[in-house]
């Protein structure tokens, strides 16, 4: 006797095998951070029902909302393959210059519109379908598969994946490696998959003049020109040339506020701050020390300042390219006829908290329209990603029983 758990078959309007539909029904819960909006109560029925234990935490910290998360798994063994995602999404935005209903998943020319569709309904609502496509059809495969869900990715990123990932880890979860279905290609579902992260340092630097009168400048001590010393010297030298797998680190300087209105008037104090996206030559520690080590230099006895460095949970990370990775490529480029390029560009993203558990890789549909108005993604993406995704598990847990 078969025992296959097609028998079962949820009370959805819809087979969760299908990404479109899935998608499409996850479009239409309003989820905006930090509400469920439904999503995550419809991941739980559809999981629920292929035989996954869920559980749906809700994590509270003083002056941030509470937020909903899921946990889901299928299987009681090693190794254990996570699927990490959110349900939540940026506010639509000016509703009125949308062409289609934000909330509403409609499909037209080939392409599914909806606040989320691409970022990141659409990469998960695929991992989705196709791992219940693959757990159906392979109902003793060795391994489980795990799903991470946040909704609160697009918010504070408080009561999200970082205390999800800890929660799990105290029921005694241990992850063996993690695909994370951000939106990664830029045009087209061959271009890229993101194998680290670069981290984000952001510096105040606050210069201390004496005011005084422009007509008598021997009395006073302009900030402005201590301040523009400082900040050329910290962007004089290239912080670094890039490493094998990482861009150069880059310092911007975002924002320089005087607030004087008098243009008879030496002011008192300028300020300034910067952000730096920096590669694996730094840490945030030795960083902070390099911009440190520029700004005395410049300053010699000459320009008081103080530095601020903000604290910052945004370290630059590296997943190895090794088996794992290949595993990845593999998939997407027998489903697609091109290897995709292994990047470390653009944000953070949650993989910086997962990669504290276990290797992480990120890939999912093509991001063009995420966070904009008339958001989409192609239908044709969605069938690409439920493939590349089936093909990843059956080799993943297929290397597994070898080893
Ligand atoms: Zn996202």
């Amino acid at each position: 006797m078969s025992a296959a758990p097609t028998s079962s078959a949820p009370a959805l309007p819809f087979d969760p095998t299908d990404p479109v539909a899935l998608t499409q029904a996850l479009v239409r819960c309003p989820s905006v951070t930090p509400e469920e909006g439904g999503a995550l109560a419809l991941l739980a029925a559809v999981l629920t029902a292929e035989g996954y234990d869920v559980h749906r935490p809700v994590f509270s910290e003083p002056c941030t909302p509470d937020v909903e998360n899921l946990y889901a798994r299928i299987g009681d063994t090693a190794p254990v393959f996570v699927i990490a995602g959110h349900t939540d999404v940026v506010p639509v935005g000016d509703a009125a210059a949308w062409t289609r209903e934000p909330f509403g998943g409609a499909i037209e020319n080939g392409a599914l519109y909806g606040r989320g569709a691409c970022d990141m309904k659409g990469g998960l609502a695929a991992m989705v379908s196709a791992a219940i496509r693959y757990r159906r059809g392979n109902p003793d495969a060795p391994g489980s598969i795990a799903f991470l869900v946040t909704g609160d990715e697009e918010g504070p990123s408080v009561n999200g994946t970082v205390k999800l990932l800890a929660w799990a880890h105290e029921r005694g979860e241990r992850f063996d490696h993690c695909i994370l279905g951000e939106p990664t290609n830029p045009a087209a579902m061959s271009d890229m998959i993101k194998i680290g992260r670069r981290g984000s340092l952001t510096g105040k630097l606050t210069v201390q003049g004496t005011q005084g009168h422009v007509g008598y400048p021997h009395l006073a001590d302009n900030p402005i020109r201590g301040m523009v010393r400082l900040l050329a010297a910290l962007d004089a030298t290239p912080l670094d040339g890039g490493t094998t797998h990482f861009d150069p680190s880059n310092l911007e300087v975002t924002t320089l506020d005087v607030g004087n209105p008098a243009t008879n008037v030496i002011p008192a104090q300028a300020k300034a701050a910067f952000n730096i996206r920096f590669n694996d030559t730094w840490t945030p520690e030795t960083l902070a020390a390099e911009l440190e080590r520029r700004l005395r230099e410049a300053a010699g006895n000459q320009v008081r300042y103080t530095l601020e460095v903000q604290p910052t949970n945004a370290v630059a990370f590296l997943t190895q390219p090794g088996p794992f990775v290949a595993i990845v490529a593999d998939a997407i480029e027998t489903e697609t006829g091109k290897r995709p390029a292994l990047s470390t560009t653009g944000g953070t993203s949650d993989a910086r908290f997962i990669k504290d558990y276990c290797p992480v890789v990120e890939y999912g549909v093509v991001g063009k329209t995420m966070h904009q108005i008339d958001e989409c993604v192609a239908v044709a993406d969605l069938v690409s990603l439920e493939r590349i995704t089936h093909r990843l598990l059956a080799s993943y847990f297929a290397a597994q029983r070898q080893a």
